[in-house]
């Protein structure tokens, strides 16, 4: 087949005309790759530290490498040598790493105020007074001692907790201990994907 002439160098890596030189019919081989892929590397290949863990987000407990460069991480991956997990991670466990690097968290206190209509910006302090307060209000205002027949409550309907899917085990076990000792009953979490 004639390849010369002015696209002759283009044409000869054209992936058909490869593909039919080499016999890679299914172009599954090696005319899969161009150039540029077979420059690719993981990122994992630069790591000068590896270190096992556990991931943190459910009971299932699956392992993770943490691979660590000039003492910053690089990425987490799911560890094959887990019993539990085989290498294999969930979306969660998988975007452990965008968690915790990610550019698009939000790493501030945003406030909206009753009828305000833009977003402020509070101390961190300032937002866990306000929080407090309202707990220890709500719960004053309704606490249930006992029911109409006298029975023991001990409880608030006031207040719930919903936990987000990124909270970690030891969260979400104080979390837990705060509210049923606060007499919350209506303590939710959405562990996994
Ligand atoms: S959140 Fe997903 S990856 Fe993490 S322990 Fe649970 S199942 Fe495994």
């Amino acid at each position: 087949m004639a390849t010369s002439g002015p696209f002759g160098g283009k044409l000869a890596s054209w992936p058909v005309l490869r593909q039919l030189r080499s016999g890679d019919v299914t172009g599954l081989g090696a005319t899969a790759a161009s150039a540029r892929t077979r420059g690719l590397a993981a990122r994992i290949r630069t790591a000068d530290a590896v270190v096992k863990s556990v991931c943190p987000y459910c009971a299932v407990g699956c392992g993770q490498l943490v691979y660590v460069k000039d003492g910053k991480l690089l990425d987490i991956e799911g560890d094959p040598d887990s019993p539990i997990s085989g290498g294999t991670l969930c979306p969660k466990g998988a975007a452990t790493f965008q968690l915790v690097t990610g550019t698009h968290r939000l790493d501030r206190v945003l406030y909206r105020r009753p009828y305000g209509t833009e977003w402020e910006v509070l101390p961190l302090e300032q937002a866990m007074d306000m929080v407090a307060k309202r707990v220890k209000r709500t719960r004053e205002e309704t606490w249930e001692e006992t029911s109409e027949d006298g029975e023991a409550l001990h409880r608030t309907l006031g207040i719930a907790h919903l936990g987000g899917a990124t909270l970690d085990n030891e969260e979400n076990y104080l979390i837990k201990k705060l509210f049923t000792a606060l007499g919350v009953v209506q303590v939710e979490n959405q562990a996994r994907i």
